[in-house]
């Protein structure tokens, strides 16, 4: 027999190889992952195809190599196969790349079979703790949960694709009411269910109370910090049905359960879910699919849905299930205040560091009041800028088109610079390297130089940063959150970080610098990502018991964004809406459905001649109703020393699209054969430009 494997090659073909039935004691399977030789290395090849014989040509046949071995209790199940083929032709890659990255890397190397056998033999020894007693869930639902929940179970009994939408404001209970469903759903003792979440610092919270909701099942929780073990033993508890429910990051969309009832994808609208290289997918997306195949219902939750899924909520592509009130007692909604920038500027109300003398009364405030005040700033680092005030020289990275981000280094009185896209990072000069001058400043703020400056400003108030960096260390996190959930007054300077999840007692006043920037961006997706993140920020205060009084102030200086007025006035759904209008005016997503080529090589010259002629070749014949762009600079050009340009693809028919990048592809694999100095890749579907 032939068998056709993928191999884990950048290449669009499958590889024919023998299969000597005798010496492999049996026939071959779909699936199964074999050892074999190919380009004189020893690797492994997952079989895709069976054919006899007969069916290929002799001269050919004798120039096969033979399939080695079989990897004992390995297989990739071929649900996770159809998902792998319908990725790999949606976002255009080799399907051994595609099925490879979907499984544990250890599975490829056959060096690693016997250990992972005797993994998996360890973990059949241990015993399972017994069953405890049936506890009433944690939470006693409120009404609206209640009649979320009886649309969920109903929907389950139906055995049919959904796709529902739970939207609810940040604190409405929707993790009780996806996670009192599932639970549910593991009533048959067969079925599995599927948890996605935006990112890594989310699970720790949310990991806690599934495994409460959940004592007697095996979580498995999946995302990219897990040991290569912890993986090979997931994913064969996973495909076993050992474990139930699955929790993770946007990988576990290739979790191989085999008997998924129930998807669900926490937070929707955030984009962590697309992946930014190689298979650039988007697992939302891929979840759907995947729920439709297998017919079972999907809920994506989010309190800030995206544009494209309240565009099917407008459609009535989806089921709506709202929840608006805040589930716990005496939790409320923060009240807005805004403070405008440019008249505090006017009336020299406003100090070198950007903090207006109101936020200043704020921080005062809320001490005397014992409570907590969060200052969310979406930027780490001392400042983004160093700069030269006589020549005006500034920091910029050797290699990105970007600025060096001046960083405080722990135990170090000298500064030091970092590029956060390419990572290289220096001291900061003494002196201007352009004139020489000593007395450089940085300009901007970043949350250590706000630390810096209150920790002087308000000596006796605790200070708690939260960021990427103060969060480095194992543990540290968890630490920083503790001491926040203690409730003793401080002030918190936090990122991104800080806003997904948390569910902070104490916090009474939230202060939000920075914002401006995004209101009027480049990028037409920013103001639906600001707006979600100051939501998210939000939810924030509110939260504890006898949370009345609790306030948002952002400072900007375009107070009359109808953002603002959204907030304010809690209008999620009218601003979505509006946003969703505008595209529609525009033509943009999801009115149309979007591609990019990206060209990298060391030259923009290079790439845009290259772009042309492709975009030259596409237009020959060129179907109505699609536009292809000139070729333009990505918004990042040059990332460590690579110069990046790109075409954008646009049209409303998603099946032209898929026809002109395939089209588009067959181009690249040709060039690709030619030159190694130019590489050119598709992102379907993008969100970075
Ligand atoms: P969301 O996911 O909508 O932001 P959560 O599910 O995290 O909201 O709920 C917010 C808080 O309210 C959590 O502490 C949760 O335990 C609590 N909660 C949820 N449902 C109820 C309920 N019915 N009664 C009391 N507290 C609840
Ligand atoms: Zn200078
Ligand atoms: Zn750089």
């Amino acid at each position: 027999m032939i068998v056709k494997l993928a191999i884990d090659v950048p290449i669009f073909q499958l590889f024919d190889y023998f299969w000597n039935q005798e010496e492999l004691l049996r026939d071959p399977r779909i699936g199964d992952i074999v050892r074999v030789e190919f380009r004189s290395k020893i690797t492994s090849g997952i079989v895709l195809q069976i054919n006899s014989k007969s069916s290929c040509v002799n001269d050919q046949e004798r120039n096969l190599k033979s399939v080695l071995a079989i990897a004992p209790d390995l297989k990739v199940t071929q649900q996770i196969i159809n998902l792998c083929q319908f990725s790999s032709k949606y976002y255009l890659r080799p399907i051994g790349e595609v099925l490879f990255g979907s499984i544990p890397s250890d599975w490829k190397k056959p060096n690693k079979w016997e250990l992972l056998q005797k993994q998996k033999q360890k973990e059949e020894k241990k015993q399972k703790a017994p069953k405890s007693e049936e506890k009433p869930l944690l939470w006693e639902l409120n009404e609206e949960q209640v009649s979320s929940l009886a649309y969920l179970k109903e929907v389950s009994n139906q055995n049919e694709f959904e796709l529902i939408l739970l939207k609810g404001i940040t604190g409405s209970g929707k993790t009780a009411v996806y996670l009192s469903w599932l639970k549910e759903v593991l009533k048959d003792d067969e079925a599995q269910c599927l948890i996605l979440v935006p990112e890594i610092n989310l699970t720790p919270q949310l990991e806690k109370i599934v495994k409460e909701v959940f004592v007697d099942e095996e979580v498995t929780v999946l995302h990219s910090d897990i040991t290569s073990a912890q993986r090979n033993i997931a994913w064969w508890k996973i495909q076993n049905g050992t474990s139930r429910v699955i929790l993770g990051t946007r990988l576990s969309i290739f979790a191989p359960a085999k008997n998924i009832k129930a998807i669900v994808i926490d937070e929707e609208h955030d984009n962590s879910y697309k992946q930014q290289d190689g298979l650039r997918y988007n697992a939302r997306d891929l979840a759907i699919w995947r729920a439709s195949e297998l017919k079972i219902p999907i809920v994506l939750t989010s309190a800030t849905p995206s544009c494209e899924t309240w565009h099917k909520v407008l459609h009535k592509k989806i089921s709506l299930l709202a929840l608006s009130r805040k589930a716990k007692e005496g939790a409320s909604f923060s009240n807005l205040n805004l403070i405008d920038f440019g008249r505090a500027r006017k009336n020299k109300k406003i100090n070198e560091y950007g903090l207006s003398t109101e936020i200043h009364e704020v921080i005062s405030r809320t001490r005397e009041n014992n409570k907590q005040t969060l200052i969310y700033i979406n930027r780490r680092g001392y400042a983004p800028i160093l700069y030269c005030k006589t020549c005006s020289w500034k920091s910029s990275c050797k290699k990105c088109s970007a600025w060096m981000v001046v960083h405080k280094k722990i135990g170090s009185n000298r500064k030091v610079m970092q590029c956060h896209h390419c990572g290289s990072s220096q001291f900061t000069p003494i002196s201007c390297p352009e004139c020489g001058n000593q007395d450089l400043e940085t300009l901007g703020v970043g949350t250590q130089k706000i630390e810096e400056y209150l920790k002087e400003t308000y000596p006796e108030i605790d200070l708690i940063r939260i960021d990427s960096d103060s969060t480095k260390t194992k543990g540290s996190a968890e630490e920083l959150f503790k001491k926040i959930h203690i409730g003793e007054p401080a002030i918190i300077i936090g990122t991104q970080m800080i806003i997904k999840g948390h569910d902070f007692q104490h916090i009474q006043s939230i202060i939000v610098i920075d914002v401006d920037k995004s209101l009027y961006s480049q990028d037409f997706r920013a103001v639906e990502k600001i707006f979600s993140q100051l939501v998210q920020v939000a939810g924030r205060a509110g939260r504890g018991k006898n949370a009345e009084g609790a306030n948002i102030y952002i400072q900007t200086e375009f107070v009359d964004h109808p953002m603002f007025k959204a907030l304010a006035e809690h209008k999620y759904d009218q601003f979505i809406s509006d946003i969703v209008q505008e595209r529609r005016e525009y033509q943009l997503p999801p009115y149309s459905h979007q591609a990019l080529i990206i060209a990298e090589s060391k030259s923009e010259k290079i790439n845009n001649e290259m772009l042309y002629q492709l975009k030259l070749y596409l237009e020959h014949e060129l179907p109505k109703n699609i536009q292809i762009s000139d070729p333009t600079p990505r918004v990042l050009q040059r990332l460590s020393g690579v110069e990046r340009n790109q075409i954008l693809i646009e049209t409303n028919d998603r099946v032209k699209l898929q026809n002109i990048l395939e089209k588009a592809l067959d181009y690249i694999e040709v060039i690709k054969k030619k030159s190694r100095s130019i590489k050119l890749q598709i992102d379907r579907d993008p969100i970075q430009f």
